[in-house]
């Protein structure tokens, strides 16, 4: 790992110009390693470099990219010149990704001045997560690719000195031809370098000055999971503190999920209900004291295994937020041991965290994509058809080897199989079930989805017929709209083998909207061939209609509150649209009408949702946008319809087609559909008092406190 690949040191082996002197590739990788940062030694512009060590994933992935490569030159293309100007001292500065460098002068041979780049890392949390958020759906979302986060850096601004530091004084001794190898082992002798993150724990949890956080991610040849990542942790911790019993709890929105357990603590069942934002956890991170938890607040029915004894939580921190939890549930530790495991969870927060923010873009990734499909692939098909594929992309997202799909039939009170996939998929395709029947009956008829680990150990041990399947963990989940039930997927026989957890569950829950849209409008073709009943579309614009928005908006705003997801809520109107019917007729209107939604359509992003709100009013709800976001969205929306050429626009009494357009989001004091309709519908009030043609934004009011513990 952490080595320039052949490419990036042999680009110009052929010009002597462009090789770093012989032997000095040995000390700068060594020190890039040590440090785990990136140095790039360069004779000029950047690139080529003579020699690159350590580099990012990122940079790699900007510099093979034909649209971002040149976005870079300000920053890395201009390092030489900024070395020069800065003397002897390191010139620091943020580049396009955001990653923090140096740029430093040094003499390797002779007197030909080189520099180095170096360090190409985070000082912050935050700046990697607004670096996910530009690859997820920003600027950066082209260099979208699997090898991306492989090797993401940490370090810092005193850690990018001391390698600048560290770096000037070998390249002094290689002037002065003190062997350089000497360097480079001094260096890493000092320095923990090991390539096992077992290895890294330990030196964590010894106190050593190992940097955690890079080392987790950047085994770049094979990313270890955020499941064994945590898993090593606890075994590791485990042995050398001789402790049997231990859980490690991740944050997840506002509450926290089990990700591994050993010993007493049973894997599925939750060992303690804890608000991330406690008063007595965060006092506890204050204080760097654990906290103790109680017979009482552990409630009867997740007591563990029986025994009441009670347990230690230590807080994981990153910034200022708690982002997980270590419990040791076998007893009470001293005070020495306490400290240690401090500093464990001190130095192991930052890893975890970088590892669970990749996998977490990696499953936003790939709902995306199947979310998607189900719009795309749905509409106007057969519903045999729409329910085979929702299905496919359900089970290939939750990487099930067996998979079905059942509807609720109302009038029969019954679920029917519409689909099945996998061995025995036959049989199981017989199934109807009454409501409050089998798993998938009492899982609709509550409204709960279920993750069950392991069947053997759970109140489902004696499997219905359904549950005849290889593995012994599965989620049957219900698919509710506007509090409708309609019909339950079950996803079983994870193909790697492993156990279904609430991560997964959660990568359902980002599908869930498009999965019930599409078995909606299945559903809906069937029935409107079969009794031509209502549609949830309109049929002149053929967007969603205001029934079907009014109960989505509900159902997201319940989403809003439990994630935490921003979400926002566009109405749309066209201005003088009276004008233009009056003056060109009715039928032209409609056409109008239609161009309109077009227009939207061409705009939008998959999982926004737009309605024909009634007449010539059109509602957009955007679901995990913040309302800046949102401005950017109705903008072009607003320019779109502005640019487009209506029959009659030229008459218009603005020169054109054009729209109004007022912005709420979900806050403390719009928490219902009503309220956040409402709040829109003043901002295009206002819209229009002030000239129309614009978006006014309502004003933002904070967001709401959590009510789900
Ligand atoms: P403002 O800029 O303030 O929005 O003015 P406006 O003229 O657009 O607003 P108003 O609400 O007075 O007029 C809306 C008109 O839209 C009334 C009706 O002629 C037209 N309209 C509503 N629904 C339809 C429809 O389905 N088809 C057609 N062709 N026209 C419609
Ligand atoms: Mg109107
Ligand atoms: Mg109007």
């Amino acid at each position: 790992m952490n080595k320039a690949t052949a490419r990036e040191r042999g680009t110009h082996t052929a010009q002597e110009e462009q090789t770093p002197p012989p032997g000095w590739d040995e000390a700068q990788n060594e020190l890039a390693r040590a440090a785990d940062l990136a140095l790039l030694l360069i004779a000029g512009h950047q690139p080529p470099s003579l020699l690159t060590s350590n580099n990012n994933s990122i940079c790699r992935a900007l510099q093979s990219s034909k649209d971002q490569a040149h976005l870079c030159e300000p920053y890395c293309g201009k390092a030489y010149q900024r070395a020069l100007e800065a003397g002897g001292a390191p010139a620091h500065y943020r580049c396009h990704a955001g990653f923090n460098c140096f740029a430093q002068t040094i003499k390797l041979t002779g007197e030909r001045t080189l520099a180095v780049i170096g360090g190409r890392a985070f000082h912050e949390m935050k700046d990697y997560r607004q670096l996910v958020e530009r690859v997820r759906d920003g600027d950066l979302a082209s260099l979208n690719s699997d090898e991306l986060f492989q090797n993401i850096l940490f370090g810092s601004k005193e850690k990018l000195d001391e390698l600048a530091e560290r770096i000037a004084s070998a390249a002094v001794n290689f002037h002065s031809r003190t062997p350089t190898h000497q360097v480079a082992k001094r260096d890493s002798a000092s320095k923990k370098t090991g390539k096992e993150f077992n290895q890294q724990l330990e030196d964590a949890s010894q106190g050593a000055e190992a940097n955690q956080q890079s080392a987790v991610v950047a085994e770049s040849n094979q990313p270890a999971t955020l499941r064994e990542s945590c898993r090593a942790a606890l075994d590791n911790l485990a042995e050398k503190y001789q402790l049997a019993s231990l859980a490690l709890l991740l944050r997840v929105g506002d509450t926290f999920k089990c990700v591994s357990v050993t010993g007493n603590f049973s894997e599925g069942a939750m060992p303690v209900e804890i608000d991330p934002e406690d008063e007595k956890l965060l006092e506890a991170a204050r204080r760097g004291r654990p906290l103790v938890a109680t017979k009482q607040q552990r409630a009867s029915k997740n007591s563990m295994n029986g025994k009441d004894d009670s347990f230690e939580l230590y807080p994981l921190v990153v910034g200022d937020e708690i982002k997980g939890m270590l419990l040791i549930g076998d007893r009470i530790l001293n005070e020495e041991t306490r400290e240690s495991m401090f500093k464990f969870c001190r130095e192991l927060a930052m890893p975890i965290e970088v590892l669970r923010l990749r996998e977490e873009l990696e499953r936003r990734m790939r709902a995306a994509y199947h979310a998607q499909s189900f719009s795309e692939r749905v509409n106007g098909v057969e519903p045999a058809e729409a329910y085979a594929t929702i299905l496919t992309h359900s089970a290939e997202l939750m990487r099930a080897e067996r998979s079905s799909l059942l509807l609720f039939d109302e009038e029969a009170n019954e679920l029917e199989v519409k689909a099945a996939l996998g061995p025995r998929a036959e049989i199981t395709r017989e199934a109807r079930l009454r409501l409050g029947d089998g798993i998938a009956g009492s899982v609709l008829s509550e409204g709960r989805p279920l993750v069950v680990r392991d069947v053997s150990a759970s109140k489902y041990a004696s499997a219905p017929p359904e549950r005849l399947y290889k593995s012994d963990s599965f989620i049957s989940y219900p698919v509710i709209i506007g509090g409708r039930k309609v019909g339950v997927l079950n996803v079983t026989d994870k193909k790697d083998g492993s156990f279904y957890d609430e991560f997964d569950l959660d990568l359902l829950e980002m599908i869930a909207p498009q999965m019930a849209l599409a078995l909606d409008r299945a559903g809906w073709h069937q029935k409107a061939t079969e009794f031509q009943l209502l549609s949830i579309t309109d049929p002149l614009t053929d967007l969603l209609n205001r029934r079907y928005l009014e109960e989505r908006l509900s159902e997201e705003l319940e989403r809003s509150k439990r994630h935490r997801y921003l979400m926002s809520f566009m109405m749309i109107d066209i201005d003088d649209f009276k004008t233009y019917n009056d003056s060109n007729g009715h039928q032209a209107g409609d056409l109008a009408l239609e161009m309109t939604a077009q227009a939207l359509k061409s705009v939008l992003r998959s999982a926004d949702v737009a309605a024909r709100y009634g007449g010539e009013e059109f509602s957009v709800l955007l679901p995990q946008t913040s309302l800046a976001e949102a401005e950017v969205i109705a903008e072009r929306i607003r320019r779109r319809v502005e640019r487009t050429r209506y029959p009659h626009g030229k008459t218009q009494p603005l020169g054109s087609v054009t729209v109004s357009i007022g912005i709420s989001t979900f806050g403390a004091q719009t928490e219902t559909a009503e309220a956040v309709i409402g709040a829109a519908d003043e901002a295009l009030y206002r819209a229009k008092e002030q000239g129309k043609n614009r978006i006014v934004l309502a004003a933002a009011t904070p967001p709401p406190t959590s009510d789900a513990a």
